[in-house]
């Protein structure tokens, strides 16, 4: 009876012990899953951490970061800007540029399906939802004064057509502020991997960078892997070969607008990358 009264508190104790442990199980596989998870890692909207001791490579949930910035004025004046998501010392950096022909612009969607809901960590995330909101408000390949961003860059760039044509190429490399934009973002950030969203081919372009992880972007999302032609000027040859090691590739989304489940697919391949 003594010895039987005696172990009733041992056995309460080992029963709160437990369920203790459980607890921490718990929510630590709720942080993992949407830390791990490349589709979980875009997480519902209003979610937080499920604990502020959950952490990876040593830095806290509570400690990602969400913000933008204001990176510059397009021709108009419109503001370009950029969202920064995740873990600002992460050594892996991932821009994404939602789009840059104003005519192409479905990778707004995933832009924003990004800045909304994903808290990626061991990932900087950064986002240019929009750099050419004067062609996109006019409907314009180009920009305002008629250039076309993507044979602005300064990687062979040379005289190519005339403002209006299909791929005027500007005065010279950089006449444009758009373009200046995401050149001094990209040497600011030296990203790793950056996704440049076109439409409407409906594929994943070879452009320069490590096919390894174009074809895997691809597979994740269900497009086809090609290479296209590599034109003078543009953003993703410039970066392929002024950073080698990384990676900048072009995704051509199919023509139309990108429903809501599938540009959080998008998302989620992106975020798939970081690893
Ligand atoms: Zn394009």
């Amino acid at each position: 009876m003594g010895a039987s009264s005696a172990s009733m508190p041992r056995r309460w104790v080992t029963a709160a012990l437990c369920a203790v442990a459980l607890a921490v199980v718990l929510v630590g596989a709720v942080a993992r899953a949407d830390d791990d998870d490349p589709v979980a890692g875009v997480a519902p909207a209003g979610s937080r951490p499920a604990a502020s001791a959950s952490s990876r490579g040593g830095r806290t949930l509570d400690l990602l970061v969400r913000r933008s910035e204001l990176l510059g004025r397009s021709v108009l004046g419109r503001p370009i800007r950029a969202f920064e998501l995740g873990d600002p010392d992460s050594p892996t950096r991932i821009l994404v540029v939602g789009c840059i022909h104003g005519n192409e612009c479905a990778g707004l969607a995933v832009a924003r399906s990004l800045e909304a809901h994903a808290r990626p960590a061991s990932l900087d995330l950064w986002i240019v939802p929009d750099l050419n909101p004067d062609g996109f408000a006019a409907g314009t390949r180009q920009n305002a004064r008629g250039v076309d961003l993507n044979r602005n860059f300064p990687y062979r760039w040379r005289p190519i057509g005339g403002p209006g044509d299909l791929h005027y190429s500007g005065t010279t490399s950089l006449s444009e502020p758009e373009s200046r934009i995401a050149y001094e973002l990209i040497l600011r950030l030296r990203p790793r991997i950056s996704i440049w969203f076109h439409q409407a081919l409906g594929l994943v372009d070879e452009s320069g960078g490590s096919v390894s992880v174009e074809r895997r972007f691809a597979t994740l999302v269900g497009l086809p892997i090609r290479r296209l032609r590599r034109y003078p000027g543009s953003a993703t040859t410039w970066e392929n070969e002024r950073f080698p090691g990384t990676t900048a590739f072009v995704v051509e989304l199919r023509a139309g607008q990108l429903p809501p489940g599938v540009a959080g697919r998008y998302a989620g391949a992106v975020l798939a990358l970081r690893s």
